[in-house]
């Protein structure tokens, strides 16, 4: 699909053309700004990719990824949040006064009324809502972490599964970095008796260290492998996103193997790895991150990326082939699985993996 195309999926909802209410609270250097969604479901159109609707509870997120490549959406959200309210005074001040990529992390608007929104959707919607039920899918988190810090407080991607649990035939996947998902799992499990599920977590190390210069504030790697673990257990649908994975800081040989091992021993379902992709606003903040932090690398990105926003296909092609050979080294499926056989192909794969142990939850309900 084309960039421009792929880009429209990132834009926030239409949440901020009414009034952003008063701050919701604060954590930290934080701020939660209260909103009321119009709509949460960004149809084919709006995404610009075929059978794919998106749902983001959050605009904004506070993990902080320096690679994130969701920032740009949050300056337009803010724009039209305060075009709605210009007195609104802390929002106006983290506007003026924070640069957009930060903005995007210490200012959250917090979708309240997204559950309803949706719920409303789904029951009264017009007959193009009717694809969702023909296979098209359901993302939740491609422009925030749904599984963020605020979500423990506000609990909007909890309302969001539990009025998508009323529904049949529904294909859903959440993206996430956060084992606070698997606090949901009663209601995966609702929604998983009628519906394809899918959480995918994203994981681009297991080195802790390295993952804290990344994602500052994210989980760390040995919780989310927890995490793979909780919701396999649970009988969730889990797949690893290895996404994305960044040249010269986390695609070394024993990097990704220590990775796809440890990402098999979790028990997940499957792994998918993609190379570092730098649109404009992910590079702005992207490339000063390397020069500080990975000086001795400033020069070959600027230079890899200098003319495309994607590796080149021949480093793109290898990475591929070196994380399917150490797929096919520990049992793990590579990419997407079948929607309906290789959950059986998979938990045999499992149990031939080296490193594979049940957790003690397990082996108490066998
Ligand atoms: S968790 Fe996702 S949305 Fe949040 S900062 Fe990281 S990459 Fe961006």
């Amino acid at each position: 699909m084309p960039p421009a195309a792929r880009q429209l999926s990132l834009f926030p909802d239409r949440v901020t053309r009414e009034r952003v209410l008063p701050v919701l609270g604060e954590q930290g250097d934080i701020r939660y700004f209260a909103a009321r969604a119009r709509g949460v479901l960004n149809d084919p159109r709006t995404t610009g990719i075929d059978g794919f609707w998106s749902v983001n509870p959050y605009v904004g997120c506070a993990f902080g990824c320096a690679y994130c490549y969701a920032r740009y959406a949050h300056r337009y959200a803010l724009e039209r949040a305060l075009a709605g309210d210009p007195a609104h005074e802390e929002l106006g001040r983290m506007a003026r006064e924070l640069p957009p990529w930060l903005a995007f992390e210490r200012a959250i608007v917090v979708k309240r009324n997204a559950p309803e929104v949706l719920a409303r959707t789904l029951r009264d919607g017009p007959e193009r809502f009717r694809a969702l039920t023909r296979g098209d899918q359901i993302v939740i988190g491609t422009a925030t972490d749904p599984y963020q810090p605020a979500e423990r407080r506000f609990r909007i991607t909890r309302g969001i599964l539990e009025a998508l649990a009323q529904h049949l035939d529904l294909s859903v996947v959440i993206i996430t970095k956060s084992p606070l998902v698997t606090r949901d799992v009663d209601v995966l499990a609702r929604l998983a008796r009628h519906s394809r599920v899918q959480v995918h977590v994203s994981l681009i190390t297991v080195d802790r260290e390295l993952a804290r210069r990344l994602e500052p504030r994210a989980p760390t790697p040995e919780a989310r492998l927890r995490a793979v673990r909780r919701l396999h257990e649970a009988g969730v649908r889990v797949r690893v996103n290895a996404m994305p994975v960044l040249p010269g800081i986390t695609d070394g040989a024993e990097q990704l193997d220590a990775l796809v091992r440890s990402v098999a021993a979790a028990g997940a379902d499957a792994i998918v790895a993609g190379s570092l992709a730098l649109r404009s606003t992910a590079r702005q903040r992207y490339l000063p991150f390397i020069a500080q932090e990975f000086p001795a690398l400033a020069a070959r990105y600027r230079a890899t990326y200098a003319r495309a926003h994607t590796a080149p296909e021949r480093y793109r092609a290898g990475l591929k082939a070196r994380v399917r050979t150490l797929c096919e080294q520990y049992g793990l499926p590579y990419g997407s699985w079948d929607d309906d056989a290789p959950r059986e192909m998979s938990a045999q794969a499992r149990v031939t993996r080296p490193g594979y142990a049940p957790s003690r939850a397990a082996r108490r309900s066998q």
